[in-house]
């Protein structure tokens, strides 16, 4: 047996707790890793609360994200030693996942563990960052740049946003960070934010057009903010959409597309090719401030999780949390 986060469910509700897991449950795959990292990411949070059905199987062991080191494998890319990492394809969801000793997943699932970076910087980046990456990179594939004008991130003192904030200020972006904690301004300047907006000013119901007042966005809060936030955006701009924070629907005209050719970019992190994904890690490799990364990381036991889930679905999280596991 090894030791889990393990969420069971009855008729009362589901049951989350810490427990000895036997390997011979373990879910079918090639390869069997000993996880020595994970991370919180906000739909760790949903699965740990229960808050929203992205749980599929139970018992589950949720976790999205692991660094590693490889136990077994008889997939020929993968040997005994090798230190891997693996986000999303289900982990957590559907596919016993990462807030365990062990984990016996997809050889295709894996990546190495990208070189430049620890296994605990790694984890610091988690799903929430490599999202943040793929933001970037879906409004680059767009054409824009900071010479189009500024970016705005909304929810930026939470994961996805920390990232995007240091990502794009990097890239030389005019970085616009909303947020609901103005006490943290800053934390998001340290991260390279040139101006803090209130999230206020996005969250109730708006114009189908309002003043253009930037070129890009990440939006990681969803609902009445990405709304805003396309109505805000200059012509020929585009925000990149990958959260919901805030809430799943869009309550938004088609306004900005048809009078101002904005753009609506999704992104998917979960199911992203390969090769997507080894790109955005060699970018986050290269482009990610080391002191920024460190900045704003937390690192806490895997008994804590429970606890930390409540805060992250509660938006009182600030930056990356690492979990230690191994
Ligand atoms: P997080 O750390 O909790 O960040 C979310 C941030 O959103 C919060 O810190 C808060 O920022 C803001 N927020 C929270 N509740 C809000 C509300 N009711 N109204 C307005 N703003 C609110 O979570 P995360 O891990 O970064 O994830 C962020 C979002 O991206 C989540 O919805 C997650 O599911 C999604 N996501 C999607 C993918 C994908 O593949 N598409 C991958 C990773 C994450 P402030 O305090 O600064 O306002």
């Amino acid at each position: 047996t090894f030791k889990a986060v393990v969420i069971d469910k009855s008729e009362a509700g589901q049951n989350v707790g810490i427990r000895a897991f036997d390997e011979a449950d373990l879910m079918d795959g090639d390869v069997t890793v000993r996880v020595s990292l994970s991370t919180l990411n906000y739909k760790d949070g949903l699965a740990l609360t229960g808050k929203a059905p992205v749980v599929r199987r139970f018992p589950m062991i949720p976790g999205v994200d692991l660094a590693g080191t490889v136990e077994a494998s008889s997939n020929p890319e993968f040997k005994p030693g090798d230190a891997v990492i693996l986000n999303g394809w289900g982990l957590g969801e559907t596919h016993l996942g990462a807030y365990a000793e062990k984990v016996r997943v997809k050889g295709d699932w894996l990546i190495p563990l990208p070189a430049g970076l620890t296994p605990l910087q790694a984890m610091a980046v988690g799903t929430a960052g490599y999202t943040a990456m793929l933001c970037l990179m879906a409004l680059e594939r767009h054409g824009l740049g900071p010479d189009r004008g500024p970016a705005v991130v909304t929810g930026a003192v939470g994961g996805v946003g920390s990232v995007a904030v240091a990502l794009l200020a990097k890239a030389g972006w005019h970085v616009i960070a909303s947020t609901g904690r103005p006490e943290e301004a800053d934390y998001l300047k340290g991260l390279g934010a040139a101006e803090i907006l209130d999230r206020s000013e996005l969250a109730g119901p708006g114009r189908p057009l309002a003043k253009e007042r930037w070129a890009a966005g990440v939006d990681t809060v969803g609902s009445t903010t990405l709304a805003n936030a396309l109505s805000m955006t200059r012509y020929g701009g585009a925000i990149a959409a990958c959260g919901l924070a805030g809430g799943m629907d869009l309550p938004a005209t088609v306004a900005p597309f048809i009078l101002r050719n904005v753009a609506l970019l999704g992104v998917d992190s979960v199911m992203a090719p390969r090769a997507l994904r080894l790109e955005a890690w060699n970018r986050i490799a290269r482009e990610l401030d080391h002191g920024k990364l460190a900045a704003m990381t937390s690192t806490i036991p895997l008994d804590g999780v429970l606890e930390a889930g409540r805060e992250i679905v509660a938006g009182r999280i600030k930056g990356r949390v690492v979990v230690e596991i191994g």
